[in-house]
């Protein structure tokens, strides 16, 4: 026999009687006492809710309104109110550099430095040595200068920051010379020509799409000019027919002219990546070496550490950008530079780099390595998937660089692929995704779900089988 709904939610114990339940105080003791309320509020408008239409079945009516049960629910209510809605998921998409899952996973030496400065006051803009006030890019400064040669260096929020800034303290009210198969757009609407127009810079465009030669930099050269432009074609290749002067040359006839060579990286390696078969990115140090006066690159993309952006090169160059307005507003913050100088400092051994560093230990991860990871998965996890009717084989798969670094950089890997009996491969697919556990995002290929192992992390398996047996108890639940 079904309760009679009103007489049964009249029934429901009052806010005050259940703020003075010992087992109330207890279920509620670890939230802010000022939560407390709204949290029974809502456990009990939830449960009025829930049989909003429709009378109560007397049993489960009793199970759900003791004072424990309403004070658990309450709990719940809160701590999902409270958790962060940033938060953690594991990338197995097989893209190192998802900039929609937030680029670089930092080093474990990045985000203990982080930690340190983050708990604390830290000499950020203080000089131990003579107890005066001191400059925030000191401490990556030194580093780039070992790392690269580079005279001097700066960092800004991200890398469209260092363009915006590179452009309006060196150009503003002058021209800028680039060639047409360089006006690069990268992901959100940065596109070159806009950053110039919005820098005050009046963009002279030289050459044709697939062939600029140094006599049309040359020609453009006039009184207004103010730099000669690279721009690293880094999420796009144009290939076939194509020539575009070399830096030496470039760096050559900008100095003639008593100009500066100018050149966004984009990604600006520190790590020989081209030297292992993995693409052809220009280092840093090579840009430099070349004659290039100031260089721009990211903090995030194939350097492997937090948002931001960094400009390196000649002094006489980057003073100007170091007392610009725009420096103000585009500074980095004590933890970015915390990461950043952690970071850097791994790359004084190439060998640590590629241990120490997540994105260059993905990058290059053997297939074998790849390989064994995804086997010891497979085989936790088979028994699970047997039962709740899902196919799981391994297969072969090509991760991505991604970020718009190397795009034509396919890197052979090894993936778990997941096909339901009873469900379809989006499904399964949303259901990962969704898990209330730990987010897992794959990939849909071939009516299946890929689970790229290369950029799951070390230490990530347990999280992993976690989320994908709850996905499975799940699937069980519904056959
Ligand atoms: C990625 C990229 C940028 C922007 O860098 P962010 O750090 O994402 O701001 C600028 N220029 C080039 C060529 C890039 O590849």
């Amino acid at each position: 026999m079904a309760l009679d709904r009103r007489a049964a939610f009249r029934g429901l114990p009052a806010i005050h009687r259940l703020l003075g339940d010992p087992a109330v105080r207890e279920a509620l003791a670890p939230i802010p006492g000022g939560l407390w309320v709204p949290a029974l509020q809502d456990a009990l408008a939830e449960l009025r809710a829930m049989w909003a239409a429709g009378s109560p079945d007397p049993a489960v009516w009793a199970k759900e309104t003791t004072t424990e049960a309403i004070a658990a629910r309450a709990r719940g209510l809160a701590d999902r109110k409270l958790a962060a809605h940033l938060r953690p998921v594991l990338n197995l998409t097989g893209t190192v550099l998802h900039t929609n899952l937030g680029r670089a996973p930092l080093s474990k030496r990045a985000i203990a430095a982080i930690c340190a400065v983050a708990e604390g006051y830290s000499n950020l803009e203080f000089d131990l040595a003579s107890g005066e006030r001191g400059s925030r890019h000191v401490h990556v400064e030194r580093r780039l200068q070992a790392l690269c040669g580079a005279e001097a260096a700066l960092v800004v929020n991200n890398n469209a920051a260092a363009v915006l800034l590179v452009l309006s303290a060196l150009a503003a009210g002058g021209e800028a010379v680039v060639s047409r198969g360089q006006l690069v757009e990268i992901g959100g609407s940065f596109r070159i020509p806009d950053v110039m127009a919005q820098a005050g810079v009046r963009l002279v465009e030289v050459g044709a799409t697939n062939k600029t030669h140094l006599a049309d930099f040359e020609r453009a050269i006039t009184p207004q000019t103010r730099l000669l432009v690279r721009v690293h074609t880094s999420n796009y290749r144009i290939v076939g027919f194509t020539e575009q002067p070399s830096l030496g040359e470039l760096a050559a006839l900008a100095h003639r002219n008593g100009l500066a060579l100018y050149e966004d990286l984009g990604s600006g390696a520190f790590f020989d990546f081209a030297a292992r078969g993995i693409g052809d990115e220009p280092t840093v140090a090579a840009s430099l070496r070349a004659g290039v006066d100031v260089v721009t690159f990211s903090g995030d993309k194939l350097l492997g550490s937090a948002q931001a952006g960094i400009i390196a090169g000649a002094a006489r160059w980057i003073e100007p950008m170091r007392k610009h307005p725009l420096m103000r507003a585009l500074r980095p913050d004590k933890l970015t530079l915390a990461a950043l100088d952690a970071t850097l400092a791994a790359y004084s051994d190439e060998a640590w780099a590629a241990e120490e560093i997540p994105v260059v230990r993905m990058l290059t991860e053997s297939y074998e390595s790849v390989a064994t990871r995804c086997r010891a998965l497979a085989e936790r996890l088979r028994s699970t998937m047997e039962a709740a009717q899902v196919r799981l084989e391994e297969a072969d798969v090509a991760s991505r660089v991604g970020g718009g670094a190397l795009p034509q950089v396919e890197l052979p890997s090894r993936a778990l692929r997941l096909r339901a009996a009873h469900v379809s491969a989006q499904q399964l697919f949303d259901d990962l995704r969704t898990v209330p556990a730990v987010p897992v995002v794959g990939r849909l290929a071939q009516d299946a779900v890929l689970l790229d192992v290369r950029t799951l992390l070390p230490g990530q398996e347990d999280i992993l089988v976690h989320s994908v047996e709850a996905v499975a108890a799940h699937l069980l639940a519904r056959v």
